[in-house]
């Protein structure tokens, strides 16, 4: 059977929560069968998981438990211990927003329990607001992430404008929401998308609601979605600045606001649209000894990295850090370092 509309899918939703009793991935966020879901590690995941996979989340999750097991313990903690433990997460402002919404979280007395009111808090967008509502406090209501929305632009074969699909598909998965499991219901459509409906060669034949598929009745499930063709990522250069002194390299933060904002950092120049020169932050025996690359959501960023051992002179606002020990820089800069031979972490 194939839906002749979109209210066919209903007949769905039991097929799909069976495959979930039978299914659900084991993940360090979820609870076990039966026991609520906690707001905080339900809020923490989704925001980690934003632009970023489940195996590189989960360390950070763990990390992040361990140290703050409680939202309010997260509230009390220092930006820059945050921020230190966020490195290599990406995306930084997540993790601003992340202590800003602790601390509305912690100060009203907890999570608020309905859609609309966690989408007034920091960092909250639609999709996390509807997460952790149906999740977290059994809402009524749908999260539909990438992976939803690729399964139901194949149920529904959407040849339409990929923005007017979305429209389509957020109302349908909305009305679908079964009003005793809306939590089961948004985790079921994550773990097929997941690890069935993949973006590539889906495995239909393990998909519970293969007969609702208008996209497999077609025989080319991947050919959905149908998204406008993306547009060449823009590429900024700039340089990066290693100064030596013994074992140790200097480092500064970053301003509070802006990419990488808070973030500790190596000194380096601004990143613009065309090659930049060697103007380092303090004079030095600098060498050029090559290129890193980084991408970032917006632009690509080719950074070159200059070396060289310091001098007496006065340098800029930072410190000196163990070389042994970079773990709080950020990707780019954990590059540029393992570039320099130091010993930076880089997560990904
Ligand atoms: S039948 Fe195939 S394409 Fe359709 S929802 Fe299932 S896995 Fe995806």
């Amino acid at each position: 059977m194939n839906p002749k509309s979109d209210g066919d899918l209903a007949g769905m939703v039991p097929g799909l929560l069976a495959w979930f009793d039978r299914s659900a991935r084991t993940l360090p966020w979820r609870s076990p069968r039966g026991v609520a879901r906690d707001p905080y590690r339900v809020w923490l995941s989704e925001i980690m998981l934003q632009q970023t996979t489940v195996p590189h989340a989960a360390p950070y999750f763990d990390a992040f438990t361990r140290r703050w097991p409680t939202v309010e313990a997260l509230a009390a903690a220092a930006d820059e211990e945050v921020m230190q433990a966020w490195a290599g997460l990406g995306y930084y402002a997540r993790a601003r927003n992340l202590l800003k919404c602790a601390r509305d979280v912690a100060a009203r007395g907890g999570f608020p329990v309905t859609e609309n009111e966690l989408l007034t808090l920091p960092g909250i967008g639609p999709y996390t607001a509807g997460a952790i509502a149906a999740l977290a406090f059994g809402e009524r209501t749908a999260a539909v992430d990438g992976n939803a929305e690729r399964v139901f632009s194949r149920l529904l074969a959407t040849r339409e404008d990929w923005a007017a699909a979305k429209r389509r598909i957020g109302a349908i998965a909305r009305d679908l929401v079964p009003a005793t499991r809306p939590g089961d219901f948004a985790e079921a459509l994550m773990d097929l998308g997941s690890g069935v409906c993949t973006p590539r060669q889906p495995s239909c034949g393990l998909c519970p609601i293969t007969a609702y598929c208008a996209a497999f009745a077609e025989g080319l499930p991947d050919r959905y979605p149908i998204k406008p063709a993306k547009t060449a990522r823009p590429v900024r250069y700039g340089a990066a600045y290693v100064l030596r002194r013994n074992a140790d390299v200097w480092l500064i933060r970053r301003p509070p606001s802006g990419l990488l904002g808070g973030m500790l950092a190596l000194p380096s120049s601004d990143w613009t649209e065309t090659r930049t020169g060697c103007d380092p932050p303090v004079e030095a025996g600098w060498s050029n000894i090559g290129e890193v690359r980084h991408v970032f959501t917006h632009f690509a960023l080719h950074l070159d990295v200059h070396v060289a051992d310091a001098r007496r002179e006065q340098l800029p606002e930072g410190y000196w850090a163990p070389a042994a020990d970079l773990a709080g820089l950020p990707t780019v800069f954990a590059k540029a370092a393992s570039l320099a031979g130091l010993s930076a972490r880089q997560r990904h």
